[in-house]
């Protein structure tokens, strides 16, 4: 990956652009020949650089003789969708503001099967999260929120679904704004789960603001500053105690209204936290002077991540996995309140 990609000449700057650059397969093999080889041909098996052209458009290491493709070994090995509908489908996810959904994908790309592009994009997306990334620093904002539950129902109401309590984690900006953020599914508010939260996601030495929920007491002793709101003492000075951690509910806000909108809420739990990385892999990089950037690093991702199998998309250690199928009618959007009294696991 080249250390300062630049617009016009690393990656594409406009659709038009997008489009003259990746007319062919054989375009699309060209430039992530060169996103995966950006100093030349590295052999995978004894890492010496150089290599032959073979007749089948492989290579094949100068050293060892080993044989290879580009796209061996990373998420586009043994794809069946032309590399140009590859290509076509990261643009889509990385250059429009909301993503896309599966079955936009699939209508304006004319991709044979719902399944079909239900996967590309769950493989799409499980290249996002960069491993060994930064954890938040400075002064973070965490809190939990329940996201999904509410369905369309088939007899006339809503059924009542299964929520997924989610954390989340903000940095705080100064004078005021927001940097980075983090989403993560739990198993429950208790610390066992917050703690481990905390420390994945935030860098020891982080100021913590959190509200008065007894689930996070004792990190401090794993190395945070907590700094602890009260709703009670906000109510006293006649706060909106709803307000005491603005940033993460800015944050969960935007996730829940994302998946209602471009996903209709069609997002199942197992597949939540997929879901949740592409919009954390978003909001994090908003500031973004150019869309192309954020097509380029998606590709130089997938081009460094292994590849995923459908079985691993589909089959899900998680309880509630299933076969993708497409969205229903929208129904009743879920309230976006955040359940704040209904934390079941307090101990009464
Ligand atoms: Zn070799």
């Amino acid at each position: 990956m080249v250390q300062q990609p630049r617009a016009g000449v690393h990656y594409p700057r406009s659709i038009g652009e997008f489009r003259s650059w990746f007319g062919t397969d054989a375009d699309c093999l060209d430039y992530l020949a060169w996103l995966r080889w950006p100093e030349g041909f590295v052999c995978r098996g004894c890492k010496h650089p150089g290599a032959w052209g073979t007749a089948d458009g492989r290579y094949k290491c100068e050293t060892c003789g080993a044989r290879t493709s580009v796209t061996a070994g990373t998420l586009f090995d043994r794809r069946r969708t032309p590399l140009t509908v590859w290509f076509t489908a990261c643009w889509m996810l990385a250059s429009q503001k909301d993503g896309i959904s599966a079955l936009s994908l699939q209508r304006s790309l004319d991709i044979g099967s719902y399944p079909t592009a239900w996967a590309m994009l769950h493989r799409l997306r499980s290249v996002l999260v960069r491993p060994g990334r930064e954890r938040l620093t400075g002064a973070v904002e965490v809190d939990e929120t329940y996201i999904g539950g509410e369905e369309p129902g088939l007899r006339g109401g809503r059924a009542k679904g299964k929520k997924a309590l989610v954390g989340v984690a903000v940095e705080l900006k100064e004078p005021r704004g927001y940097g980075r953020c983090r989403m993560a599914i739990l198993a429950d508010a208790s610390a066992a789960s917050l703690h481990p939260f905390v420390t994945e996601h935030i860098e020891p030495g982080t100021t913590v603001i959190t509200d008065a929920w007894m689930g996070y007491t004792g990190i401090e002793k794993l190395g945070y500053t907590r700094d602890r709101r009260s709703q009670r003492a906000a109510r006293a000075r006649g706060e909106d105690p709803g307000e005491l951690l603005p940033g993460v509910h800015r944050v969960a806000s935007l996730a829940k209204r994302w998946l209602l909108g471009t996903h209709q809420g069609s997002v199942d739990e197992a597949h939540l936290q997929s879901y949740l990385n592409e919009f954390v892999f978003r909001f994090n990089r908003r500031g973004s002077r150019s869309r192309g950037l954020l097509f380029y690093r998606v590709l130089a991702l997938a081009v460094a991540h292994d590849p995923v199998r459908y079985r691993d998309l589909v089959i899900n250690p998680q309880p509630k996995a299933a076969p993708p199928r497409p969205p229903g009618r929208r129904g009743h959007p879920p309230s976006m309140d955040r359940p704040r009294a209904a934390r079941p696991w307090r101990a009464s």
